[in-house]
């Protein structure tokens, strides 16, 4: 899953509207974060096998630290807890740790089975979707989609940059996904590790889009005595 995880990002603002996007997308895609600095460290391992899926070449032998079940739902609770401890802000934190989890729960249907419950576990779960293409470009477009219609409703642009850097995001994402859909599969696992860690460049950038929005009021949630409704949030 790659835009998938950004559209769950992108509609968590309406469940934490306090909550910069920046943050939201860093939970969201935090495993994938973490993935390519484990992968250079030699902590975790890929292959590529062309063809092995219609929509993925990549094997992922040994995952346990950033996509397994039970790694998954500790570092949610520490991703959490260190927004919690520096925000204050609880529903934004729920929030947060569901995006980490639901990194590996959206990540899951899409998959062979290669993801473990809990590091070292022979149980290992995957849907197998990657192997229709049809079925990626679906739920992947279908959800980037439907979590753009939400923070575009939950939020609107306070100025040229607010709007044009958010469909430049979102257009760079297509153009990532579409290049390692329908490119030449990546030549080593190093070259995998570098290009994913291009995403964290997505991080601050969409804090910077965030800082350039304004929640749209509406009479369901008036800020409290008279708070503006400007996001300003960084983190
Ligand atoms: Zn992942």
């Amino acid at each position: 899953m790659f835009l998938g995880h950004f559209g769950l990002a992108l509609a968590a603002k309406r469940a934490a509207p306090r909550a910069s996007l920046g943050t939201t997308v860093f939970a969201a895609q935090f495993l994938d974060l973490l993935w390519p600095l484990l992968l250079l460290a030699g902590v975790e391992r890929v292959r590529i096998v062309p063809g092995l899926m219609e929509a993925s070449a990549l094997d992922f032998e040994h995952y346990p630290v950033t996509h397994s079940l039970l790694m998954a739902a500790v570092w949610a609770l520490l991703v959490a807890g260190i927004y919690y401890a520096v925000r204050r802000y609880r529903t934004g934190a729920l929030v947060v740790g569901g995006l980490v989890l639901s990194h590996w729960l959206l990540d899951a249907p899409m998959h062979r089975p290669d993801l473990p419950l809990w590091p070292g576990s022979d149980v290992l779960v995957g849907g197998g979707l990657w192997h229709s293409l049809t079925a990626t470009l679906f739920i992947e477009a279908g959800l980037l989609a439907a979590g753009a219609f939400v923070y575009t409703r939950t939020t609107r642009p306070l100025n040229r940059r607010g709007s044009w850097g958010l469909w430049a995001m979102i257009a760079l994402l297509v153009v990532f996904f579409a290049g390692a859909l329908f490119g030449p599969p990546p030549p080593d696992a190093r070259t995998i590790a570098f290009s994913a860690l291009a995403l964290w460049l997505f991080v601050p950038w969409a804090a910077w889009i965030d800082r350039n929005r304004a929640l749209v009021r509406t009479q369901h949630d008036q800020p409290a005595h008279g708070e503006l409704a400007r996001t300003g949030s960084i983190g």
